[in-house]
């Protein structure tokens, strides 16, 4: 086994969701695919994120899915400098953005491929995906 073989065996995996509910299910899903899906509410068009059952502005229970722009803007980030999971180790430090999409709903997300010291608010950012395993890919921002 080769040295690269050895290291990637070794390598703790990414923690990934474990949606119970399946409207959480078909969100990742949706990831899975490669399109950022968001509810929108079928009586007052209201976006919404986390997925749930029922319009939290209107009441409704009439909603669909509909893709995401994945365009946006920074709200807000934190950058860890102690990985909280083995898996993050090697990523260390990374920034734990809130992204406000063009939708209108916010996300906690991964930001990469930014100078840490570039980072303000506003800046444009868009989603891009990460295939963690054979069953789940992650979202995750970078400038736009
Ligand atoms: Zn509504």
């Amino acid at each position: 086994m080769s040295d690269a073989a050895k290291t990637e065996k070794k390598k703790p995996k990414r923690p990934v969701p474990h949606p119970i509910e399946p409207i959480n299910a078909q969100f990742w899903e949706q990831c899975h695919n490669g399109v950022l899906h968001f509810q929108q509410c079928s009586s007052c068009g209201k976006f919404r994120h986390l997925p749930r059952n029922m319009c939290a502005y209107c009441s409704s229970p009439d909603w669909e899915w509909k893709p995401s722009t994945g365009k946006g803007t920074l709200f807000s980030w934190t950058i860890a400098h102690m990985p909280m999971h083995p898996a993050f180790v090697a990523e260390v430090p990374y920034v734990t953005g809130v992204i406000e999409l063009e939708e209108g709903v916010r996300m906690v997300s991964l930001v990469r491929g930014a100078v840490m010291e570039d980072l303000e608010l506003d800046m444009p950012v868009k989603v891009e995906f990460e295939k963690v395993t054979d069953d789940f890919t992650l979202p995750y921002f970078v400038p736009a």
